[in-house]
């Protein structure tokens, strides 16, 4: 039998420590209120929740929530993903119980298409050894006489192929515009007409990875998308390539990346997230000069946390009042 745990008396979980502005945690208090457990992962979450009939809500950013934690959480009516993705959300379980799963879909779009051109521009320009490289005292050593490095390569005129043209994807689209790029995108399930419009021509995947001087990655992980850039892939783009993934790490077989970079078939890669993280520094891809690593930060920028937080906090009232959340996922 399920122990009932007293103590939490709220009706919001929130499994992880994410951001919430002081306006939408004073929203929520206005709904009852709201807690943070800091769970480890599913099964400390469920331990935590532990059988309270309070708890009507889990907001989580990466705390697994699936069946386990369901059955010590018999109250909840809903799960809200915290930021764009909701691998970490078993949605077919949670529907087969009737508990509502959305996400905050594009709230945190534009942050991570400005982090995809940033770690770009970087890899291209070599910002990511110019920093290091000043601080340490190089250039005082060297005067005029720069190492062969710091020139670098424009993205102007450059072909961009864009896996995934959902909010995040557009919003690459239109940086990309101000590059002058020719923009070629792979996405089979949006609406034919919407190329025309974003100015985006459509191409089979084969097609793009043959011809984009950069690849940057905007799909969700699915066990459609698991691996999706394996070796396969990589043997057939076009050599040079750059690589650019701030989706999820899982969706790029990253043994066969590291032997592209090693190969020089792949030019660079520029990269925020990992098939596991956090990414020891001992891992190879930490070995490359020419890879730019950043800590999964894609969706944080001070904007995007407000926004995310208002959301949050709309479609905690939607799930309480019993109205279907805004970014319900089906
Ligand atoms: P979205 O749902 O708006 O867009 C995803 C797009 O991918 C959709 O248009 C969909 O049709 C397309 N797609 C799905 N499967 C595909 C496939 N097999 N082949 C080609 N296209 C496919 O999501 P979004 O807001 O653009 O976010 C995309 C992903 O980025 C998220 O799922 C999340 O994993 C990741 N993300 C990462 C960060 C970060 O911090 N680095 C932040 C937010 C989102």
């Amino acid at each position: 039998m399920t122990a009932v745990n007293h103590s939490l008396s709220v009706p919001v979980v929130f499994a992880d420590r994410f951001y919430m502005s002081e306006r939408s945690l004073a929203e929520i208090g206005s709904m009852g209120g709201c807690t943070w457990v800091d769970a480890k992962d599913g099964v400390d979450l469920a331990n935590k929740i532990n059988g309270s009939s309070s708890v009507k809500v889990i907001v989580s950013e990466y705390i697994p929530v699936n069946d386990l934690v369901l059955d010590r959480a018999p109250a909840v009516k809903g799960i809200i993903s915290y930021g764009a993705g909701y691998d970490h959300i078993d949605v077919e379980g949670m529907n087969r119980r009737g508990v509502l799963v959305c996400n905050c879909r594009g709230e945190n779009a534009q942050a991570v298409a400005e982090l995809a051109f940033g770690l770009l521009l970087s890899l291209m320009r070599r910002i990511h050894r110019a920093d290091p490289w000043v601080r340490a005292g190089e250039w005082v050593k060297a005067g005029r006489a720069l190492p062969e490095w710091a020139s670098g390569q424009e993205l102007w005129k450059k072909t961009l192929g864009i896996i995934g043209l959902g909010q995040i994807g557009t919003r690459v689209v239109r940086i990309a515009k101000g590059f002058d790029m020719k923009i070629i995108g792979y996405d089979p399930f949006i609406k034919p007409e919407l190329y025309d419009r974003m100015g985006v021509e459509s191409v089979s995947l084969a097609e793009l990875l043959s011809m984009a001087d950069v690849v940057t990655v905007h799909v969700p992980l699915t066990s459609a998308t698991d691996k999706f850039l394996d070796s396969r892939a990589f043997s057939s783009v076009k050599s040079g390539m750059i690589l650019v993934n701030t989706s999820r790490g899982k969706v790029i077989e990253e043994r066969a990346l590291i032997k592209a970079l090693q190969t020089g078939r792949i030019k660079g890669a520029a990269l925020d997230v990992f098939a596991s993280e956090p990414l020891p520094s001992s891992h190879p891809l930490a070995g490359f000069e020419n890879v730019v690593l950043s800590p999964h930060m894609g969706a944080l920028s001070q904007e995007a946390g407000d926004r995310l937080s208002d959301s949050v906090a709309r479609q905690v009232r939607d799930i309480l009042e019993g109205r279907p959340p805004e970014c319900l996922i089906l």
